[in-house]
This record gives C-alpha cells, structure tokens and sequence, in this order.
C-alpha cells in the first residue's frame, strides 16, 4: 500500500498543502499598494533562490502533503529562468498555478502550457488606460487586457485580480462585473490590505459589504446568483444571471478565512512565512545551503502559525501601524 505523506499541521489543526513560491523581488510595474514609492531594499542575487534551490525546496514540501504550488512574485514571469523553474517544478507532480500582472505573459503560453499550469490569476485594477498608470506607474493597459483575452482563448482558468481603494476604482466594481458577460473569468475584488510602505488606511479600504451594496443597485436580487466556494477558498463567489464569468470578493480585512487556511510562503530568498501578515519568518534557504535537514525547521514554523492574520486578530490590531508595518511590503512576500 503507498504510505501516506505526513501533513504539515499546526497546533489548530490546520493543514497545510499549499505552497506559495514567491521567484522574484522585481516587477515590471510599480503598483502603489503593493510598494513603498522609493521601492524596496533588493536582496542581493546571490540570496535569492536558484532554479534548483527553487527545486530541492519545493520537493521537501512535496514530501510533507504540498499538492498545489503557485508562483508568484515581484513579477514571476521575468525571472528568465521560468521555463526551467515550471519543468522542475511540473515534474513534481503537483498542480501548479501562476500570479502574473499578464504584461509579457503572451510569451510563456506554450511553457505555461506545456507544463500544465491551467490556473492563471492576473492582476487588473482598473479598466480605464488612465488609471492604469496611475496605480501601476507604467503604460500597459492594452497590453493586460489584450493578454487577458488571449489566456481566455488559449483555454486556460483565467481569475482576474482588482484591489478596490476608495476614490479610485471602488465606481468601477459593476464595470468589472459586466466584464464578466461575455468572458469566461473570475472577477476578483481584494479588500486593500495593510503592508509595510503601502500607505494603507482602514478609510480606503471598500469591504465586502459595500462591495455587495454596489451590485445589489444595480442587478435584481434574482440575478445575483451566491456559488458554492471550493473547499480552503479564500473568496465568497457570485454570478450574475446570464452572464459566462463569475465574479468574487475576497475579504481578509473584513471577514478573515484563517480558519480553513491550508497555504504556506516562500520567499524568493529562501524564507518560509507561516501566513500573509506574520512578521517572522524562517530562513530555510541558508540552513539548506549549510547542508541542513531542513524539515524540523519547517515543522517549527507551521506549528508556530497563529490563528488569525498572523496576531492581528482584531481590526484595532490590523490598523495598528507598529504591528502591520514590522511585516514586508507585498512585493517581496508575493500576495
Ligand atoms: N506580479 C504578480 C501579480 O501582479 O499578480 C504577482 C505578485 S502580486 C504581489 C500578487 C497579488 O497581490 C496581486 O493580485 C495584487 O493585487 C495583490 N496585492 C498586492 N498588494 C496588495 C494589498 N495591499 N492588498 C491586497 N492585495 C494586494
């Protein structure tokens, strides 16, 4: 009989088989509420993973229950060494995803494929050109929204990813549902989330609540169709009537889903965050270029995992800038 693979669980009874491979600090966009203005203090390249470290680390969770592997970043598709990274990472046989901002995601269709990544999440925050730039500080709308279209045609499971802040994008949630009419998507709308450098304050953040509020003027009740979640899902998933998308809000500010959380991160220099918000971290990457057995280190830290937003239970402790801001900016965690 095959032996079962023992399940990183932590002291709630959690497990854990969702890894998240952060592969790069870098981005080719500039996001405001994902990086300090003056960006960030860049690990030194030799501190970062290699393809191989990328490897031999990912199968030591693979070995531990990790079923499901997405890459993320900074922006994962301009590590030049992607191809290789997604055929090592492919061989494993887990089911692997990828985040990207789809800027030059036209280029790895046939790598992304070929490995069989299905599950494409992309960063969209608005969908008027102007306020593209603003958020992203770069000139790419067409770009993004074309490549949307183009993963839709090339068969993959496209979800679409927009952190609404007030005042800027919160007018666009009901244009972003009825981007859902004709296209296959998921239309993800993220409560903006506090992180170091990212200016975050509980009066920009637009909540599920109010997200619902919007849609409910404009779509009778009757039209606005509640799915079923899947199992450690972190959104709560809509449909409209008619429509061929779907759309979701994931509500870590306002409704945390830590109770069914399952997911690990790895950062691209090599540290293990138990969760999102948590300001410690284990560094496995240099105890693994020492030539160290690095799985009581990865037990350690997933046993140590708190029970909700890495001790930010409340919404007083999330607001506290002393608490949020001793964890990394977004860009070097990997969302
Ligand atoms: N470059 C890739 C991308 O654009 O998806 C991967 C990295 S990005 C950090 C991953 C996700 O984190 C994106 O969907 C982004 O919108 C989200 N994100 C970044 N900062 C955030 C914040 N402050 N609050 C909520 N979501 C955030």
């Amino acid at each position: 009989m095959k032996k079962k693979k023992p399940i990183l669980t932590d002291s709630f009874g959690r497990e854990h088989a969702y890894l998240r491979i952060s592969l790069i600090e870098r981005c080719n966009l500039r996001c405001t509420y994902c990086m300090p203005e003056e960006g960030v203090k860049l690990t030194p390249r030799s501190h970062l993973m290699t393809y191989e470290e990328i490897y031999d680390i990912a199968k030591i969770f693979v070995k531990h229950g990790v079923k499901k592997i997405r890459l993320t970043g900074g922006e994962p598709l301009i590590r030049k060494d992607i191809p290789i990274i997604l055929e090592k990472l492919a061989s494993l046989g887990v089911n692997l995803s990828i985040s990207t901002n789809a800027v030059i995601v036209d280029r790895s269709i046939d790598d992304l494929r070929d490995n069989g990544v299905k599950n494409i999440n992309v960063s969209l925050d608005s969908l008027d050109r102007k306020k593209f730039q603003e958020i992203t500080r770069r000139d790419n709308f067409e770009k993004v929204f074309e490549n949307i279209h183009l993963l839709v045609k090339e068969g993959f499971n496209v979800k679409v990813n927009a952190v609404l802040m007030k005042g800027f994008n919160e007018n666009e949630i009901i244009d972003f549902v009825k981007f859902t009419k004709d296209l296959p998507i998921s239309m993800r709308f993220i409560e903006f989330m506090p992180f170091d450098g990212n200016k975050w304050d509980m009066s920009k953040l637009v909540s599920y609540e109010k997200i619902m509020e919007y849609v409910h003027s404009s779509y009778a009740e009757d039209k606005v169709i509640r799915l079923q979640d899947a199992p450690n899902d972190t959104s709560k998933n809509y449909k409209i009537k008619g429509y061929k998308g779907s759309f979701a809000i994931i509500s870590t500010v306002t409704n945390p889903f830590c109770d069914t959380c399952n997911r690990l991160r790895l950062t691209a220099n090599g540290h293990l965050k138990n969760c999102l918000f948590s300001s410690s971290e284990s560094d496995l990457l240099t105890a693994f270029r020492a030539g160290k057995n690095i799985e009581p280190i990865i037990r350690k830290a997933v046993s140590a995992k708190l029970a909700v937003r890495g001790g930010m239970d409340t919404l007083e402790k999330l607001q506290e800038p002393k608490l949020h801001s001793r964890n990394r900016s977004m860009i070097t965690i990997g969302g």
